[in-house]
């Protein structure tokens, strides 16, 4: 059974005990859990590479060591994105303070 709780799609386990004791754990974590036949180390997290927490196909995946691991990719994308206001790619809206793609084609 999948339940939808917050951003993240949760799955029910079938496997049995897991070492943290969970019976609900994210599909994400299931999906490289299956992908790597094992449990995910206490410090190891998922990120997810185009920021839809609910896309959770393996090519979409990045497994991140720890924490300061998944900061970084984070950060690399801050700075791809801040090059891209620079060549007028994302502007800012000074209206309702937020960025907006400048595209030639229509996007939603
Ligand atoms: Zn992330």
């Amino acid at each position: 059974m999948t339940k939808i709780n917050y951003k993240y799609i949760k799955v029910d386990i079938e496997r049995n005990p897991r070492p943290d004791g969970r019976s609900k754990i994210p599909e994400h974590t299931d999906v490289m859990e299956k992908h790597l036949k094992r449990y995910l180390d206490i410090d190891e997290l998922i990120h997810h590479i185009n920021g839809n927490k609910r896309d959770n196909r393996l090519e979409n995946l990045c497994l991140c060591k720890d924490n300061k691991f998944h900061g970084n990719i984070h950060a690399s994308l801050i700075k791809i994105a801040y090059r891209l206001v620079e060549s007028s790619i994302i502007k800012f809206d000074r209206e309702i303070n937020e960025y907006y793609a400048h595209l030639p084609i229509e996007y939603k």
